[in-house]
């Protein structure tokens, strides 16, 4: 089965355990000591790296960066995680230890629980990293954990990828790849350089081991290297720090507020992203309340079409996918139901891309499985006519009821009935004007504001960006009406569970159409498309176009199709940084809008980005910065 394996799906170790300690089978070596582990974690990575003071002394508002290589069972990072806490007692002090780590070959979620057994005094940690374990599929994977103040970057991919792919600065480096003589891969001089490459002055690093090839490399790299006693019967060890004659200090986040535009998912997932990191936001809307536009229907289902080939495109959708899942845990039951989605393969076309997917791509299977008619139908708990793919970690959402939520902070101030008419570089500001004569005032601005940000993000004479409105209708079925399924249902168009008396299905996909009412057109092409998806649902006669109710919302697609995240280009015309753009969501806001809101905030406060640079590029902004003259 393993042999099977294609991209994305990583090979998982392969774990012999002697004595209650796990040892690689490919590599023939323990994954920690035999004698302690945790106590020669402590004494080899923490003590050496000078953690417990460094720790400490670091200023409120401010980061620390770890990187390492061979995450393996997260034991190094666990007990480094248990260090900070032990010094930093203060969960609002806003200070982010940033853990960033690469691995070959994850360990399965079975063995990783099962390793960390080991551990008791390690155990409320060990189960909240269990708990938000990604799927073993390859690329960058982002844990928000500790209530925020722990940030763990988790690459799956060879370690020389992973560092050339990845833009931070570490502070200290925990060199773990099992023995050179074993493992030489991990410590060719390409990597060592990448090490020395992400290092500044200041920069520490330890590790187990003593061979002369590895200290040479790295005084080569400019690391002042010394020899100092192991752990148990570990004769010698390395530590190495680049020389500085000043200390370096991390950036503090700025306490100025920053302001958001557009009270959307996007501009809600930023704004709670940004207060729990301890940055003030005022957010801004023309709406009465949050989740107005797009993000205010009462269901959405948590969903992306994953391409057939794994490219950075299908590499980005899945990896929001999983953020996503991982980010709306904490509101189960609140506003997220995490029921598992089906999406049907309803047409031949969709029966086609779906086999093409499952021949060129394997996913474990607690991301996604290929369903049978029958499977589907016992899943769904209603009769499925097709076969499709089950996702049983997403399910559905309340859009509205989430923004509203996701803004209750002390840290984010909330402007209604906004109308943000200009933004302007003023005195050394950015100053939005609002029509009603309000003005606001900030150094750093994002624009979050769906379609309409078209009229504010700052752009060139002569060009435009290339956003556009696609006009959405959904429909309210009422409970009495058919058989509803017990997870989402999507295909054609989708059908969430009944939920107080009645379920959401649709949404039309209207590109030349800007009414903003709800029309029996629309709700008769939802009904339509929902009876030839899912016959089996019995849609009642007395279920009549005219007389449901719906909402229409307008989603902001770009050109490509792609979301967008990041500053707006700094040209000659706009000289001025500080201005950024969230948008883009197209009708996936609900999936995109926790792991570009990481990532945007991630760029804001200056900390060590969650996507790759390959994935970076494709939301950066100036794609979408068109010049009018050409078409
Ligand atoms: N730090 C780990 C812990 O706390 O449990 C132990 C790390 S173990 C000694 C070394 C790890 O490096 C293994 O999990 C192994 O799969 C991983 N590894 C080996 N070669 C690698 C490579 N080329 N790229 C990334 N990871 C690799």
């Amino acid at each position: 089965m393993i042999n099977d394996l294609r991209p994305p799906a990583m090979e998982p170790a392969e774990l012999i355990w002697r004595d209650g300690v796990p040892e690689s089978a490919r590599f023939g070596d323990v994954y920690f000591s035999r004698d302690d582990g945790l106590a020669e974690t402590r004494y080899v990575f923490i003590e050496r790296n000078g953690l417990p003071g460094r720790f400490a002394k670091l200023d409120r508002n401010s980061h620390f960066v770890i990187a390492e290589t061979g995450f393996g069972t997260g034991l190094n990072f666990l007990a480094t995680w248990a260090e900070w806490l032990a010094q930093r007692p203060d969960d609002q002090d806003h200070a982010i230890l940033h853990f960033i780590s690469v691995e070959r070959y994850p360990l399965a979620l079975a063995d990783l629980e099962k390793a960390l057994e080991s551990w008791p005094g390690l155990q409320p940690l060990a189960r909240e990293l269990i708990e938000n374990y990604p799927p073993l599929i390859k690329g960058t994977h982002r844990l928000v954990l500790g209530g925020g103040a722990i940030r763990l970057t988790l690459c799956f991919g060879d370690v020389l990828d992973a560092w050339n792919e990845l833009e931070f600065v570490a502070d200290a480096w925990f060199l773990d790849g099992f023995a050179p003589s074993l493992n030489p891969d991990m410590w060719l001089e390409k990597a060592i350089h990448q090490i020395r490459a992400h290092s500044q002055p200041g920069t520490t690093l330890a590790t187990f081991t003593s061979v002369g090839r590895v200290r040479r490399a790295l005084a080569d790299e400019g690391f002042e290297m010394a020899k100092v006693p192991g752990f148990g019967r570990k004769r010698e060890m390395l530590t190495g720090r680049l020389p500085t004659s000043e200390e370096v200090t991390a950036p503090t986040v700025g306490t100025d507020p920053i302001v958001i535009i557009g009270a959307g998912i996007a501009g809600a997932a930023l704004a709670r992203n940004l207060a729990e990191r301890g940055v003030p936001v005022v957010l801004a809307d023309q709406a009465s309340g949050p989740g107005a536009g797009a993000s205010g229907n009462d269901q959405g289902a948590l969903y992306v079409k994953l391409g057939v080939e794994y490219n950075d495109q299908t590499e980005l959708a899945a990896t929001a996918l999983c953020f996503s899942q991982r980010f709306y845990q904490r509101w189960q039951g609140e506003f997220w139901y995490p029921c598992g989605l089906l999406q049907l393969a309803a047409t031949d076309q969709e029966q086609d891309r779906q086999k093409r997917f499952l021949e060129r791509s394997s996913y474990p299977e607690n991301l996604l499985a290929a369903v049978s008619p029958t499977e589907a139908s016992r899943i769904a708990g209603i009769p499925v006519q097709c076969e499709g793919l089950w996702f049983p970690g997403s399910g559905w959402l309340q859009p509205a009821r989430a923004c509203k939520t996701l803004i209750e902070h002390p840290l984010i101030r909330t402007i209604f009935g906004f109308k943000a008419d200009t933004l302007r570089w003023t005195d050394n500001h950015w100053v939005i004007q609002a029509s009603d004569g309000r003005s606001l005032r900030a150094a750093k601005v994002v624009v979050a504001a769906g379609h309409e940000s078209t009229a504010l993000a700052p752009v060139p004479k002569g060009q435009s960006l290339r956003l556009k409105p696609i006009r959405g209708q959904v429909t309210r079925i009422p409970a009495d009406g058919c058989r509803f399924p017990d997870v989402v249902i999507c295909g054609t168009k989708y059908l969430n569970p009944a939920y107080d008396g009645s379920a959401i299905t649709g949404a039309t996909f209207d590109l030349r159409n800007d009414n903003p009412e709800p029309t029996p057109e629309g709700h008769q092409e939802n009904l339509d498309q929902l009876r030839e998806l899912l016959p089996s649902i019995n849609i009642s006669e007395h279920i009549q176009a005219e007389h449901l109710e719906g909402r229409v919302a307008f989603r902001c697609a770009t050109h490509d199709y792609q979301p967008v995240a990041g500053p707006c280009p700094d040209n000659n015309e706009i000289s001025r940084t500080g201005v950024y753009l969230l948008t883009g969501f197209g009708s996936k806001g609900l999936v995109w809008a926790p792991l570009l809101a990481e990532y945007l905030a991630d760029r804001i406060c200056q900390q060590p980005a969650c996507l790759n640079t390959r994935l970076a590029r494709r939301v950066e902004t100036g794609r979408l910065y068109r010049n009018q003259l050409t078409v």
